[in-house]
């Protein structure tokens, strides 16, 4: 196992150099950038190192912009299509064709947690690595505005008995929960009603999941939040003034980047923490999701697939 990763960081070494010239694929388009609201970009490039949480679970997303492209390298390791359900190699190291064990690995671990739903709409899943550390996984709208790309780091995502990081379940929880919200089932065709709530992917249907959780969360909060943004595309400080002020809010700081994350980060939460007891709002966000039934059957599921300690205790 150890010879066959070294191999694939030599060819990850020859996958940046392509990714740098020509900056295709794994990054041209991240759901964070296109969820971002626009006035919000320069912010969003400043919170690529800001993912630590107060006291609890560490998420590694995918903030990635042109900015950060240019200054960080990204590796493809190897590209997969999906058929019915398995990885087909696309490109990658010249193998003949056969899918590397360490990523079919991971993709067998993401099925455990994605439910068939949200699998159905993946169809292309990427092992990449920006290094130790960094993103650890992004998921991103396809060009037909309906199927999903899945990206995962492989040098982040298992431990060393192959066997994902409490991390890495967390985010993965948390890139699904994405999909779930800003899958196509959930936008209008048309817009023909402009207060609904539009994000880059389009503009969501009024029982939306997304849509109930930012009128009940953030709708109030939209004109200081926006204010505040501009601010700090201004000065160009990480200043979380929007966050320093509504703390008690949000389950940590990443979640206060935007409605869609903090919709991941909740949703995440809900399915690896316990039912909260008390009526908080950053408890309400988790009681959010109690509300759905579908969402209970999600959240059960994975517990059995995973060890709920491990993922509690290893992601602090
Ligand atoms: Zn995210």
């Amino acid at each position: 196992m150890k010879k066959f990763i070294t191999g694939m960081l030599v060819l990850s070494l020859l996958f940046s150099m392509a990714a740098c010239e020509e900056k295709n694929g794994f990054v041209e388009k991240t759901t964070e950038l296109k969820t971002a609201f626009l006035s919000q970009e320069a912010e969003v490039l400043n919170q690529t190192d800001e993912t630590k949480t107060d006291d609890t679970l560490e998420i590694k997303d995918t903030f990635i912009s042109d900015q950060m492209m240019e200054e960080e390298e990204i590796g493809l390791y190897a590209e997969y299509a999906i058929n019915n359900g398995e990885i087909v190699l696309v490109q990658g190291m010249d193998n003949d064709g056969i899918v590397y064990e360490e990523d079919k690995l991971i993709w067998e671990k993401i099925k455990l947690i994605v439910p068939e739903k949200y699998m159905a709409m993946i169809t292309k899943f990427e092992v990449v690595t920006d290094g130790l550390d960094g993103i650890l996984a992004s998921v991103n709208l396809n060009e037909d505005n309906k199927t999903w790309t899945i990206s995962v780091d492989l040098d982040d995502t298992l431990d060393e008995n192959y066997e994902f990081t409490g991390e890495s379940i967390v985010t993965l929880i948390h890139e699904m929960s994405h999909i779930i919200a800003l899958n196509y089932t959930q936008m209008v065709e048309e817009v023909d009603d402009k207060t609904l709530y539009t994000v880059m992917e389009g503009t969501l249907k009024k029982d939306s999941y997304l849509s109930l959780f930012y009128d009940k969360f953030w709708k109030h909060h939209m004109a200081e939040y926006s204010v505040n943004s501009e601010e700090e595309n201004i000065d160009n400080e990480n200043d979380y003034h929007f966050y320093s002020e509504y703390k008690e809010e949000f389950i940590n700081e990443y979640a206060a980047t935007n409605p869609v994350e903090d919709f991941a980060e909740s949703f995440a939460y809900f399915v690896v923490r316990p039912k909260p007891t008390d009526s908080s709002i950053k408890s309400q966000k988790l009681l959010f999701f109690y509300e759905f039934p579908e969402f209970i059957k999600i959240r059960d599921s994975i517990r059995k697939t995973i060890d709920i300690n491990k993922v509690n205790e290893k992601a602090r």
